[in-house]
């Protein structure tokens, strides 16, 4: 059974409450029951964070980046479990969770490098004073994720929090509790202090229990743009809020373009993850002179996708995460459907018979800036087509909509692809590439309702600034 930790200590929630995880692709398969925290847990950790918050602050920067490397270390040491549980947790295809479970040391490796590369600055000052910055940690920061990236998205909030000295409460997404526990315990492993980190596990009111409490200095939230609107109003202007959300990602093709290529990325940028990424690309805006022939090629590398439980052998797209994302989907195939947009493959469940959230990839073409299916986020293997006259045009289809996290752009004429990277509002662009996918040293985020438009996660001085109060002295 699945604990919280909190206080220094593995205990169940105050109110003996309990929810189920069951893996998505075979719902008779029981990950675990965990705690169904609500706000006396969250009170109690962040009290007891409080109260281990100065010594963790104290700490040397080379013995946070000591536990950090420690931490990494036994993920590396457990990564074989770690993948078999992710698959079964999450129901994302084993090559996808191999990858995750190798990426998320490595993020903590990057972080530790942080803690000890931690500046301030001295000006030149009046008269003959000094005046220089120090950095400090913020205090308690409550991270709150979702269950696509259920190691990798913690890890890297975790990171630069415990390596600026901060104290931290992580509450993990009720469908991947197990991934949360485990990042825990690879931490305690690697030798954190037993109060530095608290785990509160829940499945609708632990959230909100954590933003309600102004104790909580920072939140680093990311999730869907819904959540990240209710989080915003309610941590207000005195706490500070990241917050990493929706996106609805197009791959412009223009004539000329590799067309094979396009097609190769598209499908890997629409149906990697079953379609459930943040950066995942749900538009293709596709110039009238090449749009047949890509659309008939994306079709054809679409259906040689082989569904199924994602530890399966040959497996290539795996479980939709939940019965929630499962019936969000066809919903929205049928919101297609009603919308008049032409259904050329997929929209069915994959298997009437299996028991697990499976879908088939579908593609949809003759899309409009006004249907739901091209303007909101689906989150799902659900991909529509639009057809354009020329760059200008497809630009403009390509930015019609609240959300700006990424795009991509195929041509082989370099002019054309710096000026999609001017013109696009997305803060990520890619040129020949698929809208997923990112370095794990660069700036991420998004515009527009994808992100808040400061504190970019993921690195340089931006990614740590969240987690740091500058002080300004005057000696
Ligand atoms: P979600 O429903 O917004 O949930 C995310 C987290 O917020 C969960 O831990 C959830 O807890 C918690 N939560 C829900 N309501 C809350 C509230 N009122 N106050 C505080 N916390 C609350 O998102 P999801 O379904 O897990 O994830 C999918 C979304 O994440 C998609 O929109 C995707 O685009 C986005 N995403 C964005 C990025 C990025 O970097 N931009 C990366 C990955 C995913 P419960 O599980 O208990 O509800």
């Amino acid at each position: 059974m699945g604990l919280n930790y909190i206080d220094g200590r593995w205990v169940a929630a105050q109110s003996g409450a309990t929810f189920e995880r069951r893996n998505p692709a075979d719902r008779s398969d029981v990950i675990g029951t965990f705690p169904d925290s609500g706000h006396d847990d969250v009170e109690i950790a962040v009290s007891a964070l409080i109260k281990a918050a100065p010594a963790w602050a104290a700490t040397a920067p080379e013995r946070r980046a000591e536990i950090l490397e420690a931490a990494a270390a036994n993920l590396e040491s457990n990564a074989a479990a770690l993948v078999d549980e992710l698959v079964r947790e999450e129901g994302k295809t084993r090559a996808e969770a191999t990858m995750e479970v190798g990426r998320t040391p490595m993020n903590l490796r990057f972080y530790a490098a942080e803690a000890v590369r931690t500046t301030g600055t001295t000006y030149p000052s009046p008269g003959e004073g000094l005046v220089f910055t120090v950095r400090e940690p913020v205090g308690v920061v409550g991270a709150i994720t979702p269950w696509n990236f259920p190691l990798n998205i913690p890890s890297r909030k975790i990171g630069p929090a415990l390596a600026a000295g901060n104290v931290l409460l992580l509450k993990p997404s009720e469908l991947t509790p197990l991934m949360g526990q485990r990042l825990v315990e690879a931490l305690l492993a690697g030798g954190l202090p037993p109060g530095v980190i608290a785990l509160v596990q829940g499945s609708g009111k632990a959230g909100a229990a954590v933003v309600a409490d102004s104790r909580v200095d920072a939140i680093t939230f990311t999730g869907s743009t819904q959540t990240g609107r209710a989080i915003h109003a309610a941590v207000g202007p005195e706490r500070r809020s990241q917050l990493e959300m929706g996106g609805k990602n197009p791959v412009v093709v223009l004539e000329g373009a590799d067309l094979d290529k396009a097609a190769s990325l598209i499908v890997k940028g629409a149906f990697g993850l079953s379609g459930q990424a943040c950066t995942g690309t749900s538009r293709v805006v596709a110039v009238d002179a090449i749009h047949d022939d890509l659309l008939s090629r994306v079709v054809v590398l679409a259906q040689k996708l082989v569904v199924g439980a994602g530890g399966d052998e040959g497996v290539t797209m795996g479980a939709l995460a939940s019965a929630g994302q499962y019936r969000k989907f066809l919903d929205y195939v049928q919101v297609g459907l009603d919308d008049g947009a032409e259904l050329i493959c997929g929209g069915t469940p994959h298997d009437d018979n299996a028991d697990g959230f499976f879908v088939t990839p579908t593609v949809f073409s003759g899309g409009t800036p006004e249907m739901r299916i091209v303007t909101e986020e689906v989150f799902g293997p659900l991909l529509v087509f639009l057809r354009t006259e020329n760059f200008d045009s497809a630009v403009d289809l390509a930015n019609n909509t609240e959300y700006g996290l990424s795009s991509s752009v195929v041509t082989n004429d370099i002019a054309t692809a710096l000026a999609f990277a001017a013109r696009t509002k997305t803060g990520l662009v890619k040129i020949n590439q698929p809208t997923t996918g990112m370095s794990m040293n660069a700036p991420f985020g998004g515009f527009k309702a994808s992100s808040t438009q400061t504190n970019k996660e993921q690195a340089g001085e931006s990614m740590m600034g969240f987690y740091q109060c500058e002080k300004t002295i005057y000696l």
